[in-house]
């Protein structure tokens, strides 16, 4: 099957219509706004295009998200998390062309996309097991009032997600959005929303009720900032690159609304000579390899010490050479394209102009937007190509001395989100972990993350956390409430103390 057949195929598959549409209310919709081409990032041919969203379907979408939190509060806890039960099944029923279309439109590997799917079931699972344990406090205020909290859900949650992992990252937000209790609105990246549509019209099959989630698919300045400006929004959960995330703060500050960003790194992966090198060569390939580097949390900097620098890096560029790359649907591929010409773009024009010198693999496929994993030597920390988020296969790899040089290291960017360390000393990696700043930290490991666990950065790779219990938190306030039991009320003219 040619792969626009295999497209049309998959898109009536999960009922999603012939072209990208936004989902609203439990209904595609056709924007009418400008027109978007999806190009297929290993052939580079047009595979689809649609209109925009637009301001109109964005309002709808705030509307329909309102409406149908009321409805969705009205059920028991209890009811909410057994959804969550039965959405995770019908993920994992519909894995195949659910990973197969996700491989497709981003050229993610298949056996990627295979994971992430998994994973998005899972957070279902996970996010519905909370659903009817997450609950208030009994407080034992002075006054002898009974005062206790509840969790509130927010109402309303507008959610931007990237390019990069897209059904993984809706998964990812709407699973605990939706466990406690909110109406949801998410515009995924104008260049990946079929996934994250395919998954919401697998969720209302699965018995969540019609306009719960709604999915914009759009552009930012659009769909997103009248997304973001409706009165029912009562929070912003941003996924993406610095830039636009400092752009949605504004607009969302100007409002007075809140956020969470998820933003980029340029996360040190610190190799020392005492450490299984076999084991910290595969770590750093995967940190930065994988995924074709096009991840946040990926090793982009490789502080390795001076002793073991030229043999960790000859290891590394006889693993790069045996990587295989090569069209996503191929269950063989360790690394596709870059995802867009955009992003493609961005790296070429960064490794052309790194300076040093460039260790790169010599051959790719002949079609497709592929960057060679490649790593830059001959750099210092203060280098561009060090400092700046490339999101692709391309490391930067640095020499240290010792232990407090490559703290030092590590914490020079402006990023604050991921970091590892390789290392046979225990004390030593406690010692890095607490002194290197990350939102998520390896010990002879990399890339290990689980819904369970929280995640997020600060600085440049902003603020807030998902993930775990942390999300439960960014996805409801606590109201307190105060009963006078007494026969004779507390009443004070002011203050009751
Ligand atoms: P991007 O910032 O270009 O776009 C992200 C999203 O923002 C897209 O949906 C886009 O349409 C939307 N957008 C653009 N302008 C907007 C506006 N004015 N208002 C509202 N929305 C707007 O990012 P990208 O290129 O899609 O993704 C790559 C970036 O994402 C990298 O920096 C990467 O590190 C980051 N990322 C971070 C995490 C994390 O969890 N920290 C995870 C994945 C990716």
């Amino acid at each position: 099957m040619n792969r626009k057949s295999l497209f049309a195929d998959l898109m009536a598959q999960l009922s999603l219509g012939a072209a990208p549409q936004s989902l609203i209310g439990g209904a595609l919709h056709s924007g009418a706004g400008a027109e978007i081409t999806l190009i297929d990032p290993f052939t580079q041919e047009p595979l689809t295009s649609y209109a925009d969203a637009g301001v109109a379907l964005a309002t709808r979408a705030c509307e329909a998200a309102r409406d149908a939190q009321r409805v969705w509060m009205s059920r028991s806890a209890a009811a909410r998390g057994l959804v969550m039960q039965d959405i995770a099944r019908a993920i994992l029923g519909l894995a195949d062309p659910l990973s197969q279309l996700e491989s497709l439109v981003a050229g993610k590997p298949i056996r990627d996309t295979r994971v992430e799917v998994a994973k998005v079931a899972e957070m279902f699972t996970y996010y519905g097991g909370w659903a009817d344990k997450l609950h208030g406090e009994v407080i034992p205020v002075p006054s002898g009032h009974l005062n206790f909290t509840l969790r509130e859900p927010l109402g309303v949650v507008f959610q931007i997600t990237p390019w990069n992992a897209p059904i993984f990252t809706a998964g990812w937000q709407i699973a605990p959005a939706i466990a406690t209790g909110n109406g949801v609105v998410i515009k995924p990246s104008e260049l990946t929303p079929i996934t994250t549509v395919a998954l919401v019209r697998i969720a209302e099959a699965a018995g969540l009720p019609a306009g719960l989630v709604n999915v914009l698919a759009g552009l930012g300045p659009t769909a997103g900032t009248a997304a973001i400006e409706h009165a029912a929004v009562r929070k912003v959960i941003f996924v993406g690159s610095p830039e636009t995330g400092r752009r949605v703060a504004v607009t969302a500050a100007a409002a007075l609304k809140p956020c969470v960003l998820e933003l980029g790194g340029k996360s040190a992966n610190i190799v020392f000579a005492d450490a299984n090198l076999k084991h910290a060569c595969l770590g750093a390939q995967a940190a930065i390899f994988s995924g074709a580097g096009q991840s946040c949390v990926a090793g982009s900097r490789l502080l390795v010490q001076r002793e073991v620098h030229a043999e960790l890096l000859e290891m590394l560029t006889e693993g790069m050479n045996k990587i295989r790359l090569g069209d996503p649907l191929d269950p063989e591929t360790e690394i596709g394209p870059i995802s867009n010409a955009r992003q493609f773009s961005h790296i070429a024009q960064m490794v052309a102009s790194a300076g040093g010198t460039t260790v790169t693999r010599s051959s790719t496929p002949a079609t497709g937007y592929f960057i060679a994993p490649t790593i830059l030597r001959g750099l210092t920390n203060a280098a561009l190509a060090a400092q700046t988020e490339i999101f692709g296969p391309v490391v930067t790899a640095l020499p240290f001395a010792d232990e407090a040089e490559a703290i030092a290291m590590a914490n020079d960017t402006a990023f604050g989100l991921a970091g590892a360390v390789w290392t046979a000393d225990l004390g030593r990696a406690h010692r890095i972990a607490g002194a290197v700043r990350a939102g998520t930290f390896w010990i002879n490991s990399y890339k290990a993350i689980h819904v369970s666990s929280p995640f997020g950065g600060s600085l440049n790779s902003g603020f807030g956390r998902s993930s775990g219990t942390d999300a439960l938190m960014e996805y409801t306030a606590s109201k307190s409430i105060w009963l006078d039991a007494a026969t004779t009320p507390r009443i004070a003219f002011g203050y009751v103390s």
